[in-house]
């Protein structure tokens, strides 16, 4: 497809998923500035991202560290003059991993072990050290809602554990959670179960105010529920081959 014709039809895609946010939002007597749109650009080039910065996006997902790595420095040579961006990593994380993210990462949506803490604890405070990045990194716990551990996220009863643990590490803060439907769930169950963890996190965490929840299929769902941030890929950029 040729430049001109992929950058009209992301503008449309665009446009139609933020027309959705704000029924969505109305729907739920939210408003709408409560509601981050967050731009999933996995398995989509760099180009695609300019696209959606050209059109305001300034906040982008990636759910893989190599790629994302790559497509980080790939955009900056393309758009030299962006100002500031925030990448959020979305996916599951590899603890040798924590390095290369903790350079370009502002956001980490899938935190769901102490393990894992530490290593982007160290690897954060070390990039800062190192002048990579200056702002501790914002971490957002993956709760598992059926606790299937082969599908990441924390248990419930691990996870206040986990959140005191974020709370005293250097060099990253607790921003709240994350959690994806269980395949074949009930989303609206599934976000319920979410806000009920969320509020009880409060409590001892008023911080912690971030909900990442919501995809495609789902963020009117997630909306209802008080997600503070939807990551919606294939409304956007079209499907992604089958692997992901
Ligand atoms: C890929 C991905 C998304 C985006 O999903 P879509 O259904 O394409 O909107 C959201 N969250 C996570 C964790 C992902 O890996």
């Amino acid at each position: 497809m040729d430049p001109a014709q992929r950058a009209s039809q992301v503008a449309s895609a665009l446009a139609a998923v933020r027309d959705r946010l704000d029924r969505a939002c109305d729907d739920a007597g939210r408003d709408r500035t409560e509601v981050q749109l967050l731009p999933v650009t996995k398995f989509f080039p760099a180009s695609d991202v300019a696209i959606l910065h050209a059109l305001g996006c300034r906040e982008f997902g990636e759910s893989r560290e190599q790629e994302a790595t790559a497509k980080v420095a790939e955009f900056d040579a393309l758009v030299p003059s962006a100002g500031p961006v925030r990448w959020h990593m979305i996916g599951s994380l590899q603890r040798n991993k924590a390095r290369a993210v903790a350079r370009w990462a502002y956001a980490i949506h899938s935190v769901d072990s102490t393990r894992l803490l530490d290593a982007l604890a160290r690897a954060a405070s070390a990039a800062r050290d190192e002048g990579d990045r200056s702002e501790p990194l914002r971490v957002l716990l993956q709760v598992s809602l059926d606790g299937d551990p082969n599908r990441g996220g924390v248990r419930g009863d691990a996870l206040a554990e986990l959140a005191e643990a974020t709370e005293r590490a250097e060099g990253v803060v607790l921003a709240g959670l994350m959690a994806v439907p269980p395949l074949g769930s009930d989303p609206e169950q599934a976000f319920d179960t979410l806000a009920g963890v969320h509020r009880d996190l409060l409590c001892d965490h008023p911080r912690a105010t971030a909900l990442s929840a919501g995809m495609t299929g789902d963020l009117e769902a997630a909306v209802r529920y008080g997600s503070t941030c939807v990551r919606v890929g294939t409304a956007l950029l079209g499907p992604r081959p089958i692997a992901s």
